[in-house]
């Protein structure tokens, strides 16, 4: 049931003299289960997974791992040697599930499966499952991709509660909600969301939030989201996802939200006896503000006009080695901001004074390079360490750039903004379409730059997470969208305090984990840190 892999850069055999070939109890019965050629080859009919070896190999060349075959059920295959789907979710009556997992990994095509947009391939099914296949089920289905949506289409009071308008062009945010709209305006047995969150704003991802809960109380609902804060938000449990993305995908058993989540990060599935991540994960909100205190930049009160729309941000300063996050819905100048940042943009009134050298990822991306990402990104031994391996760029390199996926991209245009020397880095929007694992990876390495170099970052983003865990002080958006908008530091605490206050949402931090999560509305703690007006608690 477990099979030895060798990571052949880390084999050695000219080091170690062997060693995984004499301690294997099939070679010592003169079988040839490990052989030595350029690096240890092991022998897959031969070989039973007992573990000897990679125990014994003194550069953690070896790991045991269990074969997909053995821990489920291939459901789907997309072809000879191409990704293979193992296991299926099953929907339940009245409990909103969730899929966690990388991209690559087979949520989508699960989700395409149970909206019979997919054949199965196999009769040979747990009974479970193929009960459920066999029932007659009305499906509402939201894909990732989006499609036009005719707003005549959607129910009327949803159309209020997201607040969306009849335009003759959509963003890419309005076209999420208009989908949402469209899905949960369809009366049906099963809801299937496949990542409602992405282009949205950390403002409509709440309101999705709630739209979902309130409405498809008595549903089977299945969703897919890598916004942890939201996921937990909605999930009454989950699925994760695991194996090795675009080779195989096997779904997990069904966990509780909360032990599933904190399982994902632990690194370790125990119902299957996975483990999916050397680390273990654990969210701090950084609330140290008092950094050396020698500015980097600083601004006067700035203004811009822009169209229809008037920016006034408070004068202030970026100090050497800070991350100031920047939080606030879309529309409200966020990017604006930033362009005056990066010299791209001149402000009407005020001015920034700024001699350092900057690196800008930019919110929207377009692949303009003709060749594969090995050829884009730099070889240095630091970036491959550093950057690419956190970030598993390297399963990517022999791709061509403009052959990549929305989450890929992003991933190569953080890696090569990263790469750059620079005094600051601007960061619009990074997290958009990157995965879960990725956004817990990209926390660590902006920690480790302004640790290691005197370097400061700025950070628009919409995962509550990540910019709570990064950001020294936040830049606070108000106002009206695509109307005015009106911006100023503030601590980072207070900035979550009062985003949370203008949602009448309280939460709490998991002390596990210490991730975010919603305290029920009018539970005794929701109660208690409201009349303390503490609507993140800290505990
Ligand atoms: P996720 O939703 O978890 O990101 P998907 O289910 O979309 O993953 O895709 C899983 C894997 O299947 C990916 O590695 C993708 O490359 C592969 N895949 C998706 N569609 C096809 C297809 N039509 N032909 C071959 N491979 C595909
Ligand atoms: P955010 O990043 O917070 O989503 P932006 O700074 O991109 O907001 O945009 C703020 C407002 O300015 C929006 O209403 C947008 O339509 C408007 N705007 C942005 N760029 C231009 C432009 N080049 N010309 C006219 N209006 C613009
Ligand atoms: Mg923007």
């Amino acid at each position: 049931m477990r099979l030895a892999v060798i990571d052949e850069k880390k084999c050695e055999p000219k080091k170690c003299g062997n060693l995984c070939e004499k301690v294997c109890p099939r070679n010592k019965l003169k079988e040839k289960c490990i052989t030595i050629e350029k690096t240890a080859k092991i022998n897959e009919e031969l070989c039973v997974g007992c573990g000897i070896c990679a125990n014994r190999c003194p550069f953690g060349a070896i790991k045991i791992v269990n074969t997909p075959e053995k821990i489920g059920h291939l459901v789907y295959r997309y072809g000879e040697n191409k990704f293979s789907l193992y296991n299926l979710p099953i929907p339940k009556k009245k409990v909103i599930i969730g899929l966690i997992g990388r991209n690559g990994i087979g949520k989508s095509t699960a989700i395409k499966i149970l909206a019979k947009k997919k054949e199965i391939a196999s009769e040979n099914f747990p009974t479970l499952l193929r009960v459920y296949l066999s029932e007659e089920k009305t499906i509402s289905y939201k894909p990732q991709i989006l499609k036009p949506v005719d707003i005549e289409k959607i129910d009327k009071s949803i159309i209020r509660e997201l607040n969306i308008k009849k335009k003759p062009n959509y963003s890419g945010g309005e076209l999420q909600l208009l989908n949402i709209g469209l899905c949960l305006s369809k009366e049906a047995d099963l809801y299937l969301l496949d990542e409602p969150s992405s282009y949205l704003d950390v403002v409509s991802r709440l309101k999705m939030a709630n739209l979902i809960k309130d409405r498809l109380k008595d549903k089977e609902v299945i969703i897919v989201e890598h916004d942890l804060v939201i996921l937990d938000y909605l999930a009454d449990e989950v699925y994760l996802l695991y194996g090795s993305p675009g080779v195989y995908g096997v779904v997990s058993t069904l966990y509780p939200s909360l032990r599933g989540i904190n399982s994902y990060l632990a690194g370790y599935l125990p119902a299957e006896n996975v483990r999916i991540r050397g680390d273990r994960i654990k969210f701090d909100i950084n609330l140290q503000e008092d950094l050396k205190l020698e500015k980097l930049i600083s601004f006067s009160n700035l203004e811009k006009k822009r169209g229809d729309f008037k920016l006034k941000v408070r004068g202030g300063e970026i100090y050497k080695n800070e991350i100031l996050g920047i939080i606030g819905p879309n529309s409200i100048g966020k990017t604006t901001f930033m362009e005056i940042l990066a010299g791209k943009l001149k402000s009407d009134k005020g001015s920034v004074s700024c001699k350092s050298s900057i690196s800008y990822k930019p919110q929207y991306l377009y692949p303009d390079f003709s060749g594969t990402v090995e050829e884009i990104v730099p070889k240095s031994r630091a970036f491959k360490e550093q950057i690419a391996y956190p970030l598993h760029l390297e399963t990517l390199y022999k791709k061509n750039v403009v052959d990549l996926s929305g989450g890929e991209l992003q991933t190569l245009a953080i890696a090569l903004c990263l790469s750059k020397e620079a005094d600051l880095y601007l960061l619009d929007e990074p997290s958009a379409f990157l995965d879960i694992e990725n956004r817990l990876q990209l926390v660590k390495i902006l920690g480790r730059i302004i640790k290691n170099k005197p370097a400061s970052i700025v950070i628009v983003d919409h995962d509550l997470h990540l910019l709570s865990q990064i950001s020294n002080r936040i830049l606070f958006f108000k106002g009206k969208p695509a109307k005015s908008g009106y911006a100023e530091i503030i601590r980072t605490y207070d900035a979550l305090n009062n985003f949370l206050k203008n949602f009448n949402i309280t939460f709490r931090r998991d002390p596990e984990t210490g991730r975010f999560k919603a305290n029920k509305a009018g539970s005794q703690l929701d109660m208690e840190q409201k009349k303390r007006k503490e609507f993140l608690s800290l505990k």
